[in-house]
C-alpha cells in the first residue's frame, strides 16, 4: 500500500468501513510508516473535535 492510498482509506477506518483485507493492509503500512501514524493521529483528533461539537449541539 502507498501512502496516498493509506490517506484514502483513514477516514473509512475511524468510521469503522474497512474489511477486515484493507484493516490488515492498513495496519501493515501503518506499521512501517511514521508519517502516516502522525497522518492518522491528527486525522482522528480532527474526528474526536467533530463528534464532540455534534454532542453539545
Ligand atoms: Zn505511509
Amino acid at each position: 500500500m502507498t501512502c496516498t492510498n493509506f490517506e484514502k482509506l483513514v477516514s473509512d477506518y475511524l468510521f469503522c468501513r474497512l474489511s477486515p483485507a484493507q484493516l490488515t493492509l492498513f495496519y501493515e503500512h501503518l506499521s512501517g510508516c511514521a508519517d502516516c501514524r502522525d497522518f492518522l493521529e491528527r486525522y482522528r483528533r480532527v474526528v474526536s473535535l467533530l463528534r464532540e461539537e455534534r454532542h453539545t449541539t
